[in-house]
């Protein structure tokens, strides 16, 4: 027997989240069974612990779209039992079994290992946000990043908090966008070397173009300040979409794109090739400082789960949560 969080729906189509324990047989077939350690807490964790938001396909559902933990059995020969690994995406949490567990059974290809130099906690408190937060970053390298600050949105946000530490830690000054004032010190300890208001930038203008002032973008928000934020990219500089956290609109017009070169690069972390997962996870280990880290980290519990599940939906919760599964 083992603890799992297990969402139900009942007749009227409304869920409930409760700890519950459960037996091994009610895992679902795959062919590595992992002792999970550590789980976090994602935008889209907060839609599958509540409403579903679409994504979940049956129930009863256990959440949880990432974990790190240690292989218990194995049918595939690149893993064997007492190996270190971590899983993000797939769609594991909403259409599989995820990591809202003391067990979890999944396919291989979903897994690699642990990098050098993290543990399964600190795998965890970086999760599938700090995941992203390097994809978007390793894109804006590949397209060059220009003179000026780099813009990071919903930067008190688990996407934003590790995008500005790595920014930062890389040597780029980082504007940090946030609509809660009272994370300012909390994003300075990140390395944001300037805080710019959420309604500065959240306005629709009617202007296509402003001043030319980041060097680079990553964009956690979406609509209608993705919108305006295009027009503020410096020549060429290149804008990570990572995010809806503000709308999944995008009231833009191409103006920024054909007369200043701008680019919109799309980042996804749940199909991403396993040797961009593995090259994603080892700069992280290399570039992503652990006492920044740390300074994100809240601790969490399986009974804490629902309540947390509603805070992210509302941006309530601030920088990374570790979830001890056990
Ligand atoms: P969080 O809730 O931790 O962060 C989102 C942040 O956005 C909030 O903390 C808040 O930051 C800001 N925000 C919230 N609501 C609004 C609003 N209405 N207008 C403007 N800003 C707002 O979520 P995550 O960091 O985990 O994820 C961020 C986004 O990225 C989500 O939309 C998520 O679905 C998406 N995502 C995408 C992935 C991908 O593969 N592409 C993977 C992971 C996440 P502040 O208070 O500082 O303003």
């Amino acid at each position: 027997m083992f603890n799992a969080l297990i969402v139900e729906k009942d007749e009227e189509g409304k869920t409930s989240a409760s700890v519950q324990s459960i037996g091994e047989d009610r895992l679902p077939d795959g062919d590595v069974t992992v002792a999970v350690e550590y789980s976090t807490v994602n935008y889209k964790d907060g839609l599958c612990i509540g409403p579903g938001g679409g994504l979940v396909r049956n129930y009863p559902h256990v959440p949880g779209i990432d974990f790190a933990g240690t292989v218990e059995t194995s049918d595939d020969e690149r893993y064997k039992p007492g190996d270190k690994v971590v899983l993000t995406g797939w769609r594991v949490g909403e259409a599989h079994w995820g990591g809202y567990a003391q067990k979890a059974r999944v396919k291989a290809d979903w897994l690699v290992p642990l990098p050098d130099g993290l543990d399964t906690r600190q795998a965890m408190a970086v999760g599938t946000a700090g995941l992203t937060a390097m994809l978007a970053v390793m894109a804006l390298e590949d397209h060059g990043i220009k003179d000026g600050p780099v813009l990071v949105t919903g930067a008190a946000g688990g996407v934003g908090s590790v995008a500005t530490a790595i920014l930062a830690n890389l040597g780029h000054k980082v504007a940090a966008v946030t609509g809660r004032p009272e994370t300012a010190d909390y994003l300075t300890s990140l390395g944001a070397t300037q805080i710019v208001a959420r309604d500065e930038i959240n306005e629709t203008t009617k202007r296509p173009l402003e001043g030319e002032t980041w060097g680079g973008c990553i964009d956690a928000v979406g609509g209608d300040m993705l919108a305006r934020l295009l027009g503020q990219m410096k020549y060429g500089a290149s804008v990570s979409a990572v995010g809806l956290a503000g709308g999944a609109g995008l009231p833009a017009t191409v103006i920024p794109f054909i007369l200043r070169g701008v680019n919109l690069l799309g980042i996804d972390s749940v199909m991403q090739p396993y040797e961009n997962r593995l090259r994603a996870w080892q700069r992280i280990a290399k570039d992503l400082p652990m006492d920044k880290l740390e300074a994100m980290v809240q601790r969490a519990t399986l009974s804490d789960l629902p309540k947390l599940g509603k805070d992210i939906l509302k941006g309530q919760v601030k920088g990374r949560v570790v979830v001890d599964v056990n």
